[in-house]
């Protein structure tokens, strides 16, 4: 159950498409159980902070306080926020118990997309986002052995990944363009409205409704009473507009 952005493990140098075919099943009786979820490094995107920290029943800034470090994304100016792992022996991830994951309902992208990666590029100048996989292959993980058969579009099925992408595709987009950018520079208002919108959704909740936002930004009556209440839809309205203040509405041109 590892990382979406993965810089310390086995990678298998195969790219993968939606068909590719692999053999592959996790359950309690395996002699590797709960190996996976410690030493790791786990990026949480915008909607697995939404589910965690639902599922916790706590405010959006508590749970980064109480789980998350920041990091700038390699060769970005972004702001990331990274799983913090208990301070034990095995650095072990604060949400595993003997009995698997206490989320598992709620777990990251990440944790449901392993033991497939998932890669992202944007070339510029090309335009389209190209999406691939790869095989995330540890000594420890005993899954490969086993003989239940997936692809990799019925493991993503399977594992509820295609909503979590759906939900985070503003965000992943912008990541992709500062990427692809190299090194233009946001402002640093921009890079704070960034990090509130893609993490801290209860205070951009509060940032829409106290202050005169609504009154600068035209936004569907309709939207504005789902955004009160539906951490969804208050996501999804965040990332499309920090998408344009940072990009402006169709080209990757514009640095505010
Ligand atoms: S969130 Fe759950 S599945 Fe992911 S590493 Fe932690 S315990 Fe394992
Ligand atoms: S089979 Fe792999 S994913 Fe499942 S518990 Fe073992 S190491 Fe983790």
């Amino acid at each position: 159950m590892k990382n979406k952005f993965p810089s310390d493990k086995v990678i298998q140098p195969l790219q993968l498409s939606g068909s590719s075919p692999f053999q592959f099943r996790c359950h309690k009786g395996i002699a590797c159980f709960n190996k996976c979820c410690s030493k790791i490094r786990i990026f949480l995107t915008p909607y697995d902070i939404v589910r965690m920290k639902n599922r916790l029943q706590i405010s959006s800034a508590e749970f980064l306080e109480r789980y998350t470090y920041p990091q700038e994304l390699e060769n970005t100016d972004l702001p990331v926020v990274i799983l913090k792992m208990n301070d034990d022996e095995i650095k072990s991830c604060p949400f595993v118990s003997p009995e698997g994951c206490t989320l598992y309902t709620d777990r990251p992208v990440t944790c449901r997309y392993y033991p497939i990666g998932f890669a992202a590029m944007k070339r510029a100048p090309v335009r389209e986002q190209e999406d691939f996989y790869f095989f995330v292959r540890e000594d420890h993980c005993r899954g490969f052995e086993e003989d239940t058969e997936w692809t990799v579009d019925s493991w993503r099925k399977d594992q509820e990944a295609e909503l979590y992408d759906r939900m985070n595709r503003d965000w992943m987009e912008i990541l992709l363009r500062k990427k692809a950018m190299g090194l233009a520079q946001a402002t640093e208002r921009s890079l704070q409205l960034f990090y509130m919108v893609c993490y801290d959704l209860d205070s951009f909740r509060r940032f829409v409704f106290e202050s005169a936002f609504l009154e600068n930004f035209k936004v569907d009556p309709e939207e504005v009473e789902k955004m009160r209440e539906d951490d969804v839809a208050l996501l999804l309205f965040g990332l499309h507009w920090i998408r344009e203040r940072l990009f402006g509405k169709d080209e990757p041109a514009e640095q505010s």
